[in-house]
């Protein structure tokens, strides 16, 4: 009733849920309050969460906050719900988001921006709480659940962590089932919790990872608690510093977060080698190119036959026609041109194969830091705290809003885990993150030294 009560109050001004199923909630509570009774209370017993609304939900809204999924309420739940509920968790509602997550500030949802609870100093102007998962970051850190599910195919878990002062985890690929998620780039996509520390991050991620026949790439391993691994130690752990993450323009004050978060992780014994990674650079071109191709694949789904909206026409093609303009917005359009002609014949070899070697590369260095020996790699979250919600620059040329994701997208290219931790506070006094990149399935490594950092 609290959280309901708090969304009730701040759900106007913030926008982070796009549906409240307070109903639903009060029936969860209850069965979890006779479970408690009989003394059989789950990991997650009776803990209210959000739901990015890119999660299908059973007889709930989900639509991506997308206007072609208009009225479509699933007959199923995706596996990752499914985990939570099974471990008592209970839904409020579903969260706000970029359109099919697509964007880095939540600005392309079809029910408006999300807001993020913090401001600049003395300001009184609205920042975005960064995309695609922008709902659940404002939700969690306005207090309007207590943890939410989030998605990130370049950044989405991590970006809005940092811009919201919250604790955001991107698992390894195949940690989470993507069953039921609707698909943005299958190979990028993962589920992951935006939560309020690195404790509550270790709990959520126990519960959401599995093992799921009904997902071909969720891999087979048995899944850890991790928040068994928090309080060890980080002595003589050794963390890598990229040089190449120091990119041009990017403010002095996040360079001075940087050595910082290498000062604490000196302090509390790791060990500080320099790193590697020379195709960094590369990433986001070769991410840009990736994503929208599998996009424009993944979308040709919604056509009017399927699920929600239907346009009429003279025939069939038409239909489809007047559907999808009418459906998607512009960003969407945007990454199904662009991946469309990168898939199509004449350019598949000059952009798309290309950009499949380049990711080679990028995970390349990787492996070879990892094997080195380096057990984490520290950079910051993002080149900038949070910004205005309807950024000139950044409307004006979708590229500036890309490079959102410069420190982001190479986790996903790899295949790699990454979590965002809140650090500090920047000039405005808006929430600054710093990224820990670990091995494939060593997300223990990162809560352990995530836990030293915030
Ligand atoms: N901002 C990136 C994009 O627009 C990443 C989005 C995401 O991780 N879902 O593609």
């Amino acid at each position: 009733e609290a959280y309901i009560g708090a969304i009730e109050a701040a759900n106007g001004a913030l926008n982070a849920y796009v549906a409240v199923s307070a109903d639903k909630a009060r029936a969860m509570a209850k069965q979890s309050d006779e479970r408690i009774a009989r003394g059989e209370a789950g990991r997650l017993e009776g803990i209210p969460l959000g739901i990015k609304d890119l999660f299908a939900t059973e007889g709930i809204h989900t639509q991506a906050c997308s206007h072609i999924l208009v009225g479509f309420e699933p007959r199923y739940e995706s596996t990752v719900t499914a985990n939570l509920w099974a471990d008592g968790a209970v839904m409020l509602g579903k969260l706000n988001m970029d359109e099919f997550a697509m964007g880095s500030s939540n600005e392309n949802s079809y029910y408006g921006p999300a807001v993020n609870p913090w401001r600049a100093e003395g300001s009184q102007e609205n920042l975005v709480p960064g995309g695609s998962s922008g709902g659940s970051a404002a939700a969690v850190a306005a207090g309007l659940c207590v943890a939410a599910t989030a998605t990130d195919t370049g950044g989405s878990i991590r970006q809005p962590a940092a811009f919201t002062g919250t604790v955001g985890i991107k698992p390894t690929y195949g940690r989470c089932s993507r069953w039921g998620i609707a698909a943005f780039a299958s190979s990028l996509d993962q589920a992951g919790p935006i939560t309020r520390d690195v404790r509550d991050a270790a709990l959520m991620l126990t519960s959401m990872a599995s093992v799921d026949d009904k997902d071909t790439t969720c891999v087979d391993k048995p899944v850890p608690d991790y928040a068994a691994a928090l309080g060890q130690s980080v002595k003589g752990l050794k963390i890598g510093i990229p040089k190449e993450y120091r990119v041009d323009a990017m403010p002095e004050e996040i360079e001075t977060l940087w050595h910082q978060g290498i000062a604490w992780l000196k302090d509390a014994g790791a060990e500080i080698v320099d790193i590697e990674l020379p195709n960094t650079r590369y990433a986001l071109p070769a991410y840009y190119i990736v994503a929208p191709a599998e996009a424009s694949s993944n979308l040709a789904r919604y056509d009017g036959v399927r699920y929600g909206l239907r346009v009429p026409g003279k025939d069939i093609l038409e239909m489809y026609e007047n559907t999808r303009a009418e459906g998607f917005g512009d960003e969407v359009k945007r990454r199904i041109m662009i991946g469309t002609y990168v898939l199509s014949a004449g350019y598949y070899d000059a952009y798309y194969l290309r950009a499949q070697k380049v990711r080679t590369l990028i995970k390349r260095d990787f492996e070879t830091a990892f094997n080195a020996g380096v057990d984490a790699i520290l950079t910051p979250a993002t080149p900038s705290s949070a910004f205005p919600i309807g950024d000139s620059a950044m409307k004006s040329d979708p590229v500036k809003m890309y490079l959102n994701d410069i420190f982001t997208v190479t986790v996903n290219m790899a295949g790699l885990p990454g979590i965002s931790v809140p650090a500090g506070l920047d000039h405005q006094g808006l929430p600054l993150g710093l990224q820990l990149i670990g091995r494939p399935f060593d997300e223990e490594t990162l809560f352990r030294t995530a836990h030293v950092i915030e």
